[in-house]
């Protein structure tokens, strides 16, 4: 496990990089404390970094460090000696192998956009920063595991070229072009379903306009997720 790929980043550097956005996420719940899950791509290699099993550790995910990212095959199989993926690793498989421009997938379980799953009602971009969501997140009419690779094929195809997906009565499935965008665009998910929810309760909420509607590429709100959010922030 060593090297350094094309954008001249180390795998060390990118297990660490996945840490921070699950101890990020975690701290801003969109992952819980134990569950939900970050892998992202390697350029050049046909395999993935994601979050390992914690549960035998008894760590959370608050906590998690670059030695608890494994490597993990496009069919589910570690690749590392002890490692073992998550049960619904097969969400990140599936979408991978269908999305070459997908670098990073995170999988999680935030409130207020599982309400909207749940409800039947579809998360639309009403706030500024969610055009990347548009025109609609889809909701995947399925509230169990997603631990087959037929499970997870089902979820890849309805996600399909979208930003987002909403699984019923369990999460979300975010994905973006960089481990930062993916975990930008998981809270930008988040907040534009609080925002859409708490504006129904006053009115009929306006969407965005076409016009207004761009992708937010720009990351640099990373660091403000990070700073806020990673309790090992200036400790690593
Ligand atoms: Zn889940």
């Amino acid at each position: 496990m060593s090297g350094v790929d094309g954008a001249g980043t180390s795998l060390a550097e990118r297990s660490a990089l996945v840490a921070r956005a699950v101890r990020t996420l975690a701290g801003g719940d969109i992952l819980t404390l134990t569950v939900g899950h970050v892998s992202c791509r390697v350029p050049g290699e046909n395999w993935v970094l994601i979050l390992g099993h914690t549960h035998k550790a008894f760590k959370t995910l608050d906590s998690i460090e670059a030695a608890d990212i494994i490597r993990m095959d496009l069919d589910g199989r570690p690749l590392d000696a002890g490692g073992e993926p998550p049960g619904e690793r097969f969400i990140h498989t599936e979408i991978y192998r269908r999305r070459p421009d997908v670098q990073a997938v995170i999988h999680g379980h935030p409130e207020t956009s599982t309400y909207f799953g749940v409800a039947g009602r579809e998360i639309v971009p009403v706030y500024f920063r969610a055009g990347q969501f548009a025109p609609r997140v889809a909701i995947h009419d399925y509230a169990g595991q997603i631990d087959t690779p037929e499970l997870g094929r089902a979820v890849a195809e309805e996600l399909g070229g979208s930003t987002a997906l909403l699984l019923r009565g369990h999460g979300t499935v975010v994905v973006g072009e960089s481990i930062e965008e993916a975990t930008v665009n998981a809270f930008a998910l988040e907040t534009n379903a609080r925002i859409q929810l708490y504006a129904s309760q006053l009115g009929t909420p306006r969407l965005l306009r076409t016009e207004e509607i761009k992708a937010h590429k720009n990351t640099s709100v990373w660091r403000y997720y990070v700073k806020r959010y990673d309790p090992l922030f200036g400790e690593d």
